[in-house]
């Protein structure tokens, strides 16, 4: 595997090269099977597969989740060689961000909703660095997990609205033996913590429940909801253990 240490580096190695069989998996880094998926789908399309670890500051309203982001570093080079991944590459904040947080990508609908409603400037975040990332790697197929399902929608309609040569492609939700929807935040619950977010999924999916019925459950069992609501089709929460913040979303059955 490549490993490029900064966006210059990745530039002089990658200058005239094939893009047309390029595929990118971006990512915060704290790698697991979730990641995993997305990574062995990109390596099978992809002739050049390429992963990103950047945690980007912008899409962090609240500066301890920012500090308190996992780091594993060496782990996640280990488990992208055993991946068959050909270039790792770890952007400077100073290369993404040369003009400070002046230059953005917004949307306006979308991303003011469920996790937009009360981290402004999350999804303005994301969309941004996404774009950078993909126009720097001029990536032809980029994966993202529909764990954040939010986040995959909105990064499909920037594509199509800026004409971007560039397929998004949504990936299923990976979960434990339990439901848990695999997060690098997960190593962040204790083990009666991990015991109740064990328990969310299935509540989630039980359609014969409504969205306040399951936000109550949630209540009483010690999680701090913010939000449990239905659209697009499918069923989504956020809801606090601690001062960890726990996502999830099904697709509706009835
Ligand atoms: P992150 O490192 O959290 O920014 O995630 C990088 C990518 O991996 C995003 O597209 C996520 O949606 C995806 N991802 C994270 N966890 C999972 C999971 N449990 N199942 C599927 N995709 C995931």
């Amino acid at each position: 595997m490549n490993i490029h240490g900064s966006v210059a580096e990745w530039m002089k190695a990658s200058s005239g090269g094939d893009v047309s069989a390029r595929g990118l998996v971006p990512t915060m880094g704290a790698l697991h099977e979730g990641h995993g998926s997305l990574i062995r789908q990109c390596v099978s399309e992809n002739a050049q597969s390429i992963v990103t670890i950047y945690v980007n500051p912008t899409q962090f309203e609240n500066p301890d989740d920012l500090g308190n982001y996992p780091d594993s570093l060496q782990d996640d080079i280990r488990y992208l060689e055993s991946l068959g991944v050909t270039d790792l590459i770890l952007p400077q904040y100073s290369e993404l961000y040369p003009f400070d947080f002046t230059i953005f990508v917004d949307e306006s609908l979308d991303s003011k909703v469920l996790c937009g409603r009360n981290r402004v400037g999350h999804f303005k975040g994301v969309l941004s660095v996404v774009m950078k990332l993909i126009n720097l790697t001029q990536a032809r197929q980029v994966y993202f997990g529909k764990k954040d399902y939010q986040q995959y929608r909105l990064v499909s309609k920037m594509v199509e609205a800026y004409f971007m040569p560039t397929r998004i492609i949504g990936m299923d939700t990976v979960r434990d033996e339990y439901g848990l929807a695999l997060s690098s935040r997960n190593r962040r619950l204790s083990s009666d913590q991990l015991e109740l977010a064990r328990k969310m999924n299935r509540l989630l999916a039980d359609m014969s429940l409504n969205t306040n019925q399951i936000a109550s459950q949630l209540s009483d069992w010690g999680f701090q909801v913010d939000y449990c609501e239905e659209r697009w089709g499918r069923r989504f929460v956020a809801a606090f253990l601690g001062e960890v913040r726990l996502i999830d979303n099904v697709e509706m059955t009835r």
